[in-house]
């Protein structure tokens, strides 16, 4: 249930019901609202209305939560959360766009795509250091090393790092080296990983499970946020389906519906979803117009000679482009892009 205080409560009476709400057994999330406190209560504990809470003073009312998932749920908050990454606002105006390549490989590797994403307009540099490889003889990430290689190329360029964890061991490692720390979409239902990023004070980009249902997918970042940490970024990967000509399928309707259901960002990963470069564009389109709030693409110099899903990774210059085309559908649904150089034209830096 979430409990609505009155725009005028003082904070006494929200320590109150705070208070009381552990009494009963739940345990209290307050929610800083447009003007007001709202106090979400998860617990095991069947509700039965009407609690003694709407009598408390500085109570405005309380209400039942219809869904399974209730701090990430839109009834608990109206307004749309916006994750902050430093000086980066995920969930604003401004589409925020996260590229880069699949794994880190080489120092000269990263930062020759760090630098050109950086130019093409990118704000937030990706690649995998602990790679989840389905095959156990394919290239598994340079670890620790691969962290200290993104951690140059954040000093180096300014871009903000997202990179991917694998198990609750490593997450504190990774943690100290990224900006943002990546669940993958084999982790989703990964439980002590969940409630492991979720004691950290830093955003999470939650991937969508393969065959994950939009409940499922919710249910998992309702873990995170149970834990205390509501940074959470939604990023719809494409699901399996019986279409076999893609990877997967992008599952465009989730990207609304989602926003419908929970109050978190939602981006979109085109590469994943298709397998191949030729539909992230179409794709990262569809995406922000269907209301994304930002895009996860691979990009790398050298696409043929990739570690890690080289024939879904765009070059430098068609990643370039693809942002450019972006510029009249995000004009078109009221939002921005940041666009740098036009890499297609120039071939480079
Ligand atoms: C990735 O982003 O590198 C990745 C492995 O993606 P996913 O978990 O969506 O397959
Ligand atoms: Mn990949």
């Amino acid at each position: 249930m979430i409990v609505v205080m009155q725009t005028a409560a003082e904070k006494e009476q929200v320590e109150g019901v705070e208070q009381k709400l552990v009494e009963m057994g739940f345990a209290p999330h307050r929610i800083q609202g447009a003007g007001r406190v709202v106090i979400g209560a998860v617990g095991e504990r069947k509700v039965v209305f009407p609690t003694g809470l709407e009598v408390l003073p500085g109570v405005e009312r309380v209400v039942p939560i219809g869904a399974p998932y209730k701090l990430v749920s839109r009834e608990v908050k109206e307004k749309g959360s916006v994750v902050g990454v430093g000086d980066l606002k995920v969930g604003g105006s401004e589409i925020v766009v996260m590229a880069g390549p699949c794994a880190v490989e080489s120092e000269e590797q990263l930062l020759t795509i760090a630098r050109l994403v950086k130019a093409a307009g990118a704000q937030v540099l990706r690649g995998g250091a602990f790679k989840p490889r389905s095959s156990p003889y394919s290239f598994q990430g340079l670890e620790l090393e691969g962290l200290k290689m993104l951690n140059r190329a954040r000093e180096e360029t300014g871009l903000k790092i997202v990179t991917e964890v694998l198990n609750p061991q490593e997450v504190e490692l990774i943690a100290d080296y990224t900006d943002i720390i990546q669940i993958g979409a084999r982790n989703m239902q990964n439980f002590s990983l969940l409630r492991e990023v979720g004691r950290l004070k830093k955003p999470v980009l939650l991937k969508r499970g393969l065959a994950a249902t939009l409940e499922e997918w919710l249910m998992a970042a309702e873990y995170i946020l149970a834990e205390g940490n509501f940074q959470v970024i939604l990023c719809e990967r494409g699901i399996r389906t019986f279409e076999t000509s893609t990877r997967s399928t992008l599952d465009i309707s989730a990207i609304p519906q989602a926003k419908c259901m929970t109050h978190l960002p939602v981006v979109a990963d085109p590469c994943h979803a298709s397998g191949t470069w030729k539909l992230a564009s179409p794709l990262s389109r569809a995406a922000i117009a269907a209301g994304a709030d930002g895009l996860l693409i691979e990009v790398h110099h050298k696409p043929s000679e990739a570690l890690c899903d080289g024939p879904q990774s765009l070059t430098p210059e068609k990643f370039s482009r693809l942002l450019f085309s972006l510029q009249p559908v995000a004009e078109a649904v009221k939002r921005t892009v940041c666009v740098g150089k036009d890499l297609s034209m120039t071939g480079g830096l």
